[in-house]
């Protein structure tokens, strides 16, 4: 059975067909319809039907979304496509395809993506972590994406950067209402204010360190704009050694291998290998 992934952003969405073995048999994107919420749940319903005419069979369907669903409401929250905002999106698509829709955040995809045959591949717990326009991150073990009764697990952006330094103050107003979060330090647009890449690595190393010293992830997995400097993979883990609560830090530091694919990849495998 085929598995169709679609990565619902604000500016496009793209949908991808992959068969069990992650071959890709089908891809198109389309830009999102701005501010249009009914509009944007008929683009990926038509995408749907064109790939299963396409293939002439039923596939399964995993979407993934800047936001997250709320356990409490079954609606889309902390969105950036804020459209999607208050929606029930899992609702209105599965009343529209007629079957069963998955749907996760969009850093959830990315990790799940490369925990499963990625740069993180074969690992027990991996910490998928996106360095973009902002700061997110998401949590797989064992092959899966894990929630949380907050829908929030791994999301690391807006905890405070850990051990400020003179140089990291004042502590940077977010537009989440709270001051120093490891976003405004460690986003792309961040950086390209300061572009100090031994700051930023070191501020990197102490963030990364608290994340390893609760969840101990095997490997942690980069993506984002800024995971494209390949010199964070040698310098980020030699510097989060004295914060980490261990006699060594055995923790992987690895560059994506599906880029920017891992939002449809990760959305199509929410359904299982
Ligand atoms: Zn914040």
């Amino acid at each position: 059975m085929f598995r169709i992934g679609v990565d619902l952003g604000g500016t496009k969405i793209e949908l991808l067909a992959m068969d069990a073995a992650g071959r890709e048999i089908f891809r198109k994107r389309v830009p999102t319809p701005q501010g249009d919420y009914e509009g944007t749940v008929d683009s990926v319903v038509s995408l749907v039907g064109e790939v299963e005419g396409a293939l002439k069979e039923k596939a399964t369907v995993g979407i993934g979304i800047p936001g997250a669903m709320s356990r409490v409401t079954g609606l889309v929250k902390n969105a950036n496509s804020t459209c999607l905002i208050g929606h029930d999106l899992k609702g209105d698509l599965e009343k529209s395809l007629a079957r069963e829709v998955r749907i996760a955040n969009d850093a959830n995809c990315f990790a799940l993506s490369e925990a499963v045959d990625g740069a993180a591949k074969g690992a027990e717990v991996v910490f998928g972590v996106i360095l973009g326009t902002g700061v997110g991150g998401g949590i797989v073990v064992r092959g899966e994406v894990l929630t949380g009764p907050n829908a929030i697990a791994g999301e690391w952006g807006h905890n405070p950067l850990p051990l400020p330094r003179d140089e990291d103050l004042p502590l940077p107003a977010c537009y989440c209402g709270r001051r120093g979060c490891i976003e405004t330090y460690l986003s792309g647009p961040a950086l390209q204010r300061h572009p100090d890449m031994n700051r930023y690595e070191e501020r990197l190393a102490r963030s990364l360190a608290g994340v390893i010293n609760i969840l101990d992830p095997d490997v942690i997995v980069l993506g984002g704009g800024v995971s494209n400097n390949d010199r964070l993979y040698e310098n980020v883990p030699r510097l989060w050694r004295p914060y980490v609560f261990s006699d060594h830090a055995a923790t992987r530091l690895a560059k994506h291998v599906h880029g920017d694919s891992s939002g449809v990849r990760g959305a199509a495998w929410l359904w299982g290998r």
